[in-house]
């Protein structure tokens, strides 16, 4: 059942029910401890929303131009590491629906992934904002379990919680699109330091002549 993971302000831990965080494993069809499963979701959510990649904007809060440049920036990370996918969504969640629950059920029920992205082969990155609340939850595929943790999507959505709060959703969502592309830039080096691929010099040289200037994105809304 389980085929994602998430964090939240209050999430830390890896694999859990998404109801009631009771640690889950990715081969139970429910929770052992509530009973939540995709199908209980189904019955207290109704029918989930036709998403899209990259950008769901159910809510209808983006404009054309903000729309455009967001998706232009996950195209832009998802191009740097083509083995995952990012899928932003904008949407009213329920006020009586639980986030990350519903979080969950969207990632899975949302049409976001084809049939064949299943467990591991899953490596969506999914952004849920919620646009009643300005909350936001991000969530990944089993495929990415390995290399993004919680903490790495917790400094994403850090990155997007100023712009949050003002209401400039496009804004957001580049600061959190940008934010894991920096991540993985990290994990990158890390995992090729660790296999004795490269030396870190070299690597700390690159990614600081690559870097980009802070608060480029504030200016362009
Ligand atoms: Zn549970």
């Amino acid at each position: 059942m389980i085929v994602a993971r998430m964090a939240a302000e209050d999430l830390n831990q890896a694999v859990r029910c998404p109801a009631c965080r009771a640690p889950a494993s990715e081969h139970e069809t429910a929770c052992r401890q509530c009973g939540f499963s995709l199908e209980v979701a189904d019955r207290s959510f109704g029918i989930a929303p036709a998403l899209h990649k990259p950008i769901s904007d159910v809510a209808g809060v983006l404009g054309g131009f903000g729309k455009r440049r967001a998706a232009g920036v996950v195209e832009q990370v998802e191009r740097a590491f083509p083995q995952l996918s990012l899928a932003v969504v904008l949407m009213d969640v329920p006020q009586q629906a639980p986030l990350v629950p519903y979080a969950f059920w969207i990632f899975n029920r949302g049409q976001l992934s084809s049939a064949v992205e299943k467990g591991g082969e899953n490596r969506l990155v999914m952004l849920l904002i919620d646009t009643s609340s300005y909350r936001a939850i991000a969530m990944v595929g089993y495929g990415l379990e390995p290399f993004i943790q919680d903490i790495h999507l917790q400094s994403c959505l850090q990155a997007a919680l100023q712009p949050l709060q003002r209401g400039r959703h496009a804004q957001a969502i580049e600061s959190f699109a940008r934010e894991l592309e920096r991540q993985l830039r990290d994990l990158c080096v890390l995992v090729k330091q660790q296999f004795g691929l490269e030396e870190p010099a070299r690597w700390l040289d690159a990614s600081m002549a690559g870097e980009e200037p802070v608060g480029l994105a504030e200016s362009m809304y």
